[in-house]
């Protein structure tokens, strides 16, 4: 047997098992998920972590409770900010991978950790804010940091209402819906834009932004053989253009 202190108290542990299990032994709790007592520790769920002395620099670091082997002399704590952090972290993580697992969410709020906001379904891969800047130009997204997590958020005012974010988005997390004449852009039930739709000059079908055609117009002026193709819906353009290459075709023979 070993001497060890957790949490400021002597216990003594059985040599070669970990400080879960002496903890555990004692009723002192830890959380975790993946550990069981017939099978050999991975510490994959990161929960179990406790806070041990520093080495070197006195500096007090967290270690996994599950691998960690009682040793003589071994002092750990189970609670504290340094645990907090690195228990916030661990739980969080699990709840991105499975935001749905109430038993994780009843866990984290047994030992006072917040479990964080639900999942947005959003992977943070920035394709929609630099899409929207880079190639669109209005740079109407944004990353902004609330409650400690990044969110894609819309910049007031910007969007023009192209749809690009939604159509370039791995995920499926923006929206674009044409209602009653008027086109909504949100994610998470944010909106990036509400625009009013112009009528295709050809059949009449609400199509695009106004915003979005001056854009296009501004952007295509000096280009005759296009500019006008954006006053027509994808269908009508398609027709358009058609008939304006027979048109070429017929005057080069
Ligand atoms: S719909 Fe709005 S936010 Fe999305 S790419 Fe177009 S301008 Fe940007």
């Amino acid at each position: 047997m070993v001497t060890i202190t957790i949490d400021d108290r002597d216990y003594q542990a059985q040599e070669g098992t970990s400080v879960l299990e002496a903890a555990r032994s004692n009723d002192i709790p830890l959380p975790t998920l993946c550990y069981h007592p017939s099978l050999r520790p991975s510490g994959s769920c990161r929960l179990c972590a406790v806070e041990v002395p520093g080495r070197s620099s006195g500096r007090a670091v967290t270690m996994l409770a599950c691998v960690l082997k009682v040793k003589s002399g071994l002092v750990v704590k189970t609670r504290g900010d340094a645990v907090n952090r690195a228990r916030t972290r661990a739980f969080r993580n699990l709840l991105q991978m499975a935001p749905q697992a109430q038993n994780i969410i009843a866990l984290a709020e047994s030992y006072d950790i917040d479990p964080g906001p639900p999942s947005d379904g959003c992977v943070r891969c920035r394709l929609c804010v630099r899409v929207c800047k880079e190639i669109v130009g209005p740079a109407a997204l944004k990353m902004e940091k609330r409650d400690g997590m990044n969110y894609v958020v819309p910049i007031e005012g910007l969007c023009i209402g192209c749809g690009t974010c939604a159509n370039i988005c791995p995920t499926d997390v923006i929206f674009v819906e044409d209602q009653d004449n008027v086109r909504i852009i949100s994610i998470r039930n944010e909106v990036i834009g509400r625009h009013p739709l112009e009528r295709c000059e050809g059949c009449g079908k609400q199509y695009a932004t106004p915003k979005f055609l001056n854009h296009i117009h501004k952007r295509t002026s000096s280009h005759t053989e296009v500019k006008a193709h954006h006053n027509y819906c994808p269908t009508c353009a398609k027709l358009f253009s058609d008939r304006i290459k027979t048109f070429d075709d017929r005057t080069q023979r």
